[in-house]
């Protein structure tokens, strides 16, 4: 049994010193995925058998190689270590549900692109993770085919929609999880359940197999334990690849930064902007955590500035209605016969009547006919194309401050982990994505990091950065995780259940 959480470095570090094989270690996560998942429900789908035998291709590159330095030196950090994968990223011959009906049998004929790397990196993944249905929603309560809980408190909420991936990571079920985010959904999760997740800049991470919600907001994000366990998943995930045209592929010194094992940086006269009137919208540990990143953020030897951003109003209703017109035309293709089984029918209308209405769940839906009204002919298309200019806008103005500041500091979302479902009124869960959503609006990478408790649930707080910042952002980030441990641990209730 573990007697701690282990991040990615814990592991390397026992797997090249031969402590422990990539085999034993695999099974030690199906282990615990067996003794706690039942309750707290984090996988859809488990894949032991061929975890088993990814793990034991590891464990011959181990047996190959010659001594623990060269080990050490091999690039492939990733190699024998078990992850999750977000159950809307396409997996061959692992079931894809997106968590729901429509999809529940729908098996890939090919990996996804981050899969894939994976792959190549010699990661071992464990099985496919809960989400709210189609990414939608931030509490995996809109998931129609299991329910998850937050690891510390199975009366809460993990977050979402990549709380399934959230809470593997946060009770010991995987090393590190990827997870999806098109207005919060892997920075939100990491949040409640007191992780990193990166959101990359949009295009960095191929989304060729990701199941597409919003496709012009889409991006893969790694959720880890640690700051450096996150820079490692994202090393191995960047780059373009030419399945997703939107893919991009950064500048050379992006990647020299990114593999380079961070030394302590210097953060002296680093321009951090603190977005101004966030108290409207945080519970009193969230605004005071965040404040205190900022004052130690001041202690690091960064200016921070009080700066105002665009209306957090205005970037939500913008991404709400942006969301709903691209994922009502993205769903199209979810008609029972191109993608979905069993629905009845004499014609085309019929079947495709039986198979959505029985298959997509009440968010879902809700989201397609919004959408749908949002670009209908009958308003010539005027609510998108306005909205469409509000987005410009936002992009300007966030352009503008990130000219002045290396980063913009804000809370991740307003509150620790929400109580359950409990008839709640859904339209409330979207003021969780106030602060996620300017990073998808403008396509600039955000990380969230813990940033202490409330006394028993972690609170989180987001870096902003400028595209292809993420190297910048990790590294100021490293620093504050590195003040923030002794906070955290004492006010965030320690995961007793490995
Ligand atoms: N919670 C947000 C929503 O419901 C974010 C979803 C996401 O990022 N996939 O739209």
């Amino acid at each position: 049994m573990m007697k701690e959480l282990m991040t990615i470095t814990d592991c390397r570090k026992a797997l090249c010193k031969r402590e422990i094989s990539a085999r034993e270690l695999t099974e030690l996560y199906l282990q615990q995925i067996d003794a706690r998942d039942r309750e707290i429900g984090a996988y859809l789908t488990v894949c032991a058998e061929k975890a088993i035998q990814k793990a034991k291709e590891a464990d011959s590159i181990f047996t190959r190689s010659a001594d623990v330095v060269s080990l050490e030196r091999n690039s492939n950090t990733l190699c024998g270590i078990p992850y999750a994968c977000k159950d809307n990223i396409v997996t061959k011959g692992v079931r894809t549900t997106c968590a729901s009906r429509i999809l529940q049998d729908f098996v890939s004929p090919y990996d996804a692109a981050v899969v894939e790397r994976l792959q190549s990196s010699g990661a071992v993944m464990l099985g496919k993770t809960n989400m709210d249905e189609f990414a939608m929603g931030s509490a995996c309560e809109h998931s129609a085919l299991g329910r998850t809980v937050h690891p510390l408190d199975p009366a809460r909420s993990p977050g979402g929609s990549s709380g399934g991936s959230a809470a593997a990571v946060a009770a010991g079920e995987a090393v590190f999880a990827l997870g999806s985010d098109t207005g919060g959904s892997a920075r939100q999760p990491a949040s409640f359940c007191g992780l990193v997740a990166m959101k990359p800049t949009y295009g960095l991470v191929p989304r060729y197999g990701l199941v597409e919600f919003a496709s012009s907001m889409d991006t893969i994000c790694p959720m880890t334990r640690t700051v450096e366990d996150n820079r490692m998943v994202l090393a191995a995930l960047a780059g373009a690849d030419p399945r997703d045209m939107t893919s991009v592929t950064p500048p050379n010194e992006w990647f020299e930064g990114i593999k380079r094992q961070s030394l302590v940086p210097d953060l002296k006269g680093k321009r951090i902007a603190m977005a101004a009137d966030i108290s409207r919208f945080c519970d009193a540990a969230t605004l005071a955590n965040t404040l205190r990143a900022a004052r130690m953020l001041e202690e690091l030897g960064c200016i921070v500035e009080e700066t105002e951003l665009p209306s957090p109003d205005h970037a939500l209703e913008t991404y709400v209605i942006l969301t709903a017109a691209e994922s009502s035309s993205n769903l199209a293709r979810y008609d029972g016969i191109r993608y979905g089984t069993g629905a009845n029918g004499e014609s085309y209308r019929e079947i495709a009547g039986c198979a959505r209405t029985t298959g997509f769940g009440e968010e879902v839906t809700r989201r397609i006919l919004t959408g749908a009204y949002a670009l209908s002919a009958a308003h010539g298309g005027k609510y998108f194309h306005k909205i469409k200019n509000v987005q410009r806008n936002i992009l300007h103005q966030m352009d503008a401050v990130m000219e002045r500041y290396d980063a913009i500091l804000m809370p991740t979302t307003g509150s620790v982990a929400f109580p359950l479902a409990d008839g709640e009124k859904t339209e409330n869960r979207y003021d969780s994505d106030r602060f996620t959503v300017y990073a998808n609006l403008t396509g600039l990478p955000a990380l969230q990091i813990p940033s202490g408790g409330d006394g028993k649930l972690p609170t989180g707080v987001s870096l902003l950065g400028r595209r292809f910042g993420e190297v910048e952002l990790y590294r100021i980030a490293q620093r504050l995780e590195e003040m923030l441990a002794e906070k955290i641990a004492e006010e965030v209730t320690e995961y007793g259940g490995v």
